[in-house]
C-alpha cells in the first residue's frame, strides 16, 4: 500500500525569563512532528519536549490507529526530541538518529540544568534511548526510508529524513517554514555557508514536498517555496549583520522585514548570539550561546 504523511504542529510551551524587548512575552517555536504510515504501521519524527507536548502528540498519533515502529529525531536540539522516551514507551516503538546526532543528543541532556530547565518547566526525564540503523535506511511496510546526513545547520550533525515514494524531505531544522531561523550556532562555524551547503543537500534529493521542523502551521509544505525562503533568510541575516550595529538593531530590523514570522524569541537569541561574540570575542562562545536565551 503507498505511504501517506501527516504533520502535527505543537505550539511552543509557556517559559521564564521576562519580556522580549518590545515588550512580548517570551516563547519559543511550535515544533513539526511528522506521521508517515502504510495500512498497518507508522514511523513518527521529532517529537517535541514537554509532557504536555507528548500527550497531545500522542493522542493524535494514537486516532490514526496505526503502529508505530519508529521515532527519528533529525538533530540534537533537546526541543525536538526530550518527550521521545514518553513516546516510545507509549507505542512501543524504537527511536532512531544518527550517530552524530546522538552525540549532540548527550550534550543537549547535560545542557539541560543550565539551559532548557532553567526556561521551561514540565520537560520529563529524558535519557538518550537512540540507536543508529545500518547504512542510515530503515524501511516502513517495504518502502525505503533513507537517513542523509547535511552537517551543519542550525546546530552541528544535522540530519533528513527522505521518503522517495512520497517525494517527501522532513528536513529537521535545515529548512524553515515562517518562523525565525535559530542563527546562534554559526559562530562555532565561521557563518551560514554551512548551512547553505546543507540546504544544497536537501534539493538535491529533489523533494516536492518538505516538512520544516519550525514552521507556521497555515503554510503549506512546498518544497520550491520553503527552500528559496530559507536561503533568502540567511541572505538578509548576512546583510543586517552588516548594517545593523547592535543586537536590538538586528532584532527589530528582522520583525520589519518578517513581520509574519512566528518565533522572535528564537530571534532574539540568535541576535544576542551573533552581537555577544562580535561584541566580546575574549568571552568564551559557549556561555554567550547559553547566556544569548535568558
Ligand atoms: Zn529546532
Amino acid at each position: 500500500m503507498a505511504l501517506t504523511y501527516d504533520v502535527f504542529v505543537n505550539d511552543p510551551p509557556p517559559r521564564d525569563g521576562g519580556p522580549l524587548p518590545n515588550g512580548e512575552p517570551k516563547g519559543g517555536s511550535p515544533v513539526a512532528s511528522t506521521l508517515i504510515y502504510g495500512s498497518r504501521d507508522a514511523v513518527l519524527t521529532d517529537p517535541a519536549f514537554t509532557t504536555d507536548q507528548a500527550r497531545a502528540l500522542g493522542d493524535w498519533v494514537a486516532a490514526t490507529g496505526r503502529n508505530v515502529t519508529d521515532i527519528f529525531i533529525t538533530h540534537g536540539h533537546g526541543d525536538h526530541w526530550f518527550a521521545a522516551g514518553l513516546l516510545a514507551e507509549r507505542f512501543g516503538a524504537r527511536v532512531v538518529a544518527t550517530s552524530g546526532t546522538i552525540a549532540k543528543m548527550h550534550a543537549n541532556l547535560a545542557a539541560r540544568p543550565v539551559l532548557w530547565d532553567k526556561a521551561y518547566p514540565g520537560i520529563p526525564p529524558s535519557p538518550v534511548t537512540a540507536v543508529t540503523v545500518p547504512d542510515n535506511r530503515f524501511t516502513l511496510e517495504g518502502h525505503d526510508l533513507a537517513i542523509v546526513e547535511v552537517g551543519h545547520a542550525d546546530t552541528d550533525d544535522n540530519s533528513v529524513l527522505h521518503v522517495p515514494d512520497l517525494e517527501l524531505v522532513v528536513a529537521g531544522d535545515v529548512i524553515y517554514n515562517g518562523a525565525h531561523l535559530y542563527l546562534g550556532e554559526s559562530v562555532m562555524v565561521g557563518g551560514f555557508q554551512p548551512w547553505r551547503d546543507a540546504i544544497d543537500k536537501v534539493e538535491a534529493l529533489k523533494p516536492r514536498h518538505v516538512v520544516a521542523g519550525h514552521q507556521n502551521r497555515q503554510l503549506d509544505d512546498d518544497a520550491g517555496r520553503t527552500i528559496a525562503e530559507t536561503r533568502q533568510y540567511l541572505d538578509d541575516a548576512d546583510e543586517l549583520l552588516r548594517t545593523e550595529k547592535t543586537a536590538l538593531g538586528f532584532f527589530n530590523a528582522a520583525i520589519e522585514r518578517y513581520p509574519n514570522h512566528l518565533a522572535r524569541t528564537v530571534l532574539w537569541a540568535s541576535a544576542r548570539a551573533l552581537y555577544g561574540v562580535r561584541e566580546h570575542p575574549e568571552e568564551d562562545v559557549r556561555q554567550i550561546l547559553v547566556s544569548a536565551w535568558r
